[in-house]
């Protein structure tokens, strides 16, 4: 499934002007957002307009319940127990793996390790995978799209072991140049660390082309899913992945919990990360003989209710659909991305050919922050920074933008709301 950006149509809509074509019937957005407690209150006075999906997304009550469900029925250290309720416990932390490895099409559940989100899952790979694959003289290849948590393990990897970090250019649109990845693919590349959607500018990357490039070269690929889980979905077995990273706070989840899917072979020959409890089938002071998957890589106990927190937001997004989401999310982008492209003093950053959650742009040469602080006096929440991706921003020669993203309980009036604040800010800077 892809989200098509700027190209779709949508009419053009700012307040006051004709009613915007709203979304495909097959999903209402309005009563999804019900769901969703958060989002009934008022910030300064306004509705909350909640457009920092991208950064984290608000949680729905079937999360909320099922999470204090478990503290309040099944609470209990996991494996480790003989009596009920840790059986329990247990056994809903292994439904939930299960629950997640049907969502990404992972063949086997074992392949699913828990994680404290897509930033722990890159490190671990990083310093398992990556450290008995990467010598002196070898390359990492990322990208210029990359969000720093798929940049500064690799560089700290490479640091370690004398070998190269390199980058493969995007574009002025933000679209990768996969030219320059065709030539960046040699001999010493070790591994290709993409993203499945740009945080920053909504690219969407075209992964099949991507992988495939790779693999031709036997180039393991790690696909970093933190933006692209929410609005795409991913299936791992189809993908010709190695790794694929994922955070359940992004996909309407509890914060705390996240995903790293690998092949199995990858993982089985990947020697373990933390040690501890769990990991361990038994240890003396002369030798530890380590557990199978996945616990081999799960030290500790783990975040037992964001697991179960995480599979009930995976059934929530699921029962209503990741297609139907999909689609009322690209109309939302389309309306944006129209409507900011016709107001005055706008201007997008980034125009890539395939877009999918994110529009970030600029107003006049008001600082992005300034732009972030009085939409906020409005009620709409929106980021200002640079979104955790210094290289991209230095590529296109900025600072700083303003981003909204969008996630399945906005609306078209969300949209108004926005372009409503953004004339505020101009008026403001006038
Ligand atoms: N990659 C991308 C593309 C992201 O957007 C983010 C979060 N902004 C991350 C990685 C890191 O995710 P987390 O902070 O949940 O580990």
């Amino acid at each position: 499934m892809s989200v098509s950006g700027t190209s779709a149509a949508g009419e053009k809509r700012l307040s006051g002007a004709a009613p915007a074509r709203r979304p495909a019937p097959a999903f209402d957005a309005a009563r999804a957002r019900e769901d969703f407690p958060i989002l009934r209150q008022r910030v300064h006075g306004r509705p909350l307009v909640y457009l920092d999906n991208a950064a984290t997304t608000q949680k729905p009550r079937a999360v909320i319940d099922a999470i204090s469900r478990y503290y309040e029925e099944d609470n209990a250290n996991v494996h480790r127990g003989v009596h009920l309720l840790s059986e329990r416990a247990t056994r809903r932390h292994d439904e939930a793996r299960k629950r997640v490895a049907r969502f990404i099409g992972a063949p086997d559940p074992r392949e699913v390790i828990f994680v404290r989100g897509t930033t722990e899952a890159v490190n671990l790979v990083a310093q398992t995978f990556g450290r008995t694959r990467v010598g002196a003289g070898d390359e990492v290849l990322v990208t210029e799209l990359e969000h720093h948590s798929n940049i500064v393990p690799w560089q700290m990897l490479c640091h370690e072991k004398g070998a190269r970090l390199r980058v493969v250019p995007v574009t002025d649109a933000g679209d990768l140049d996969l030219d320059a990845l065709e030539a960046l693919l040699g001999p010493r590349t070790r591994l290709l660390a993409v993203t499945q959607v740009s945080n920053a500018l909504g690219t969407v990357n075209p992964l099949p082309e991507i992988i495939a490039r790779a693999k031709a070269r036997g180039v393991p690929v790690l696909v970093d899913g933190a933006q692209g889980a929410p609005h795409l979905g991913f299936d791992a077995a189809a993908s010709g992945a190695d790794f694929y990273a994922f955070s359940g706070h992004k996909l309407y989840g509890p914060t705390g919990v996240g995903v790293l899917w690998g092949r199995r072979e990858h993982l089985e020959a990947m020697p373990p990360w933390q040690g501890g409890g769990d990991m361990i089938l038994s240890v003396t002071f002369e030798k530890t003989i380590y557990n199978a998957l996945p616990h081999k890589f799960e030290a500790g106990t783990p975040d037992i209710a964001g697991a179960i927190g995480l599979a009930a937001a995976i059934d929530y997004v699921d029962g209503l659909g990741l297609e139907a989401i999909a689609a009322h999310e690209r109309e939302l982008l389309a309306l944006a991305v129209d409507a900011l492209e016709a107001e005055e003093g706008v201007r997008l950053v980034g125009t890539p050919r395939e877009r999918a959650g994110v529009v970030s742009f600029l107003v006049g040469d008001v600082h992005p922050h300034d732009v972030g602080t009085v939409l906020d006096r409005h009620g709409v929440a929106v980021r200002a920074g640079h979104h955790c991706a210094q290289p991209l921003m230095q590529r296109l020669g900025l600072a700083a933008t303003a981003r909204a993203s969008f996630g399945l309980y906005n609306t078209p009036e969300d949209v108004d709301a926005l372009v409503r604040g953004i004339r505020a800010v101009r008026e403001m800077f006038a």
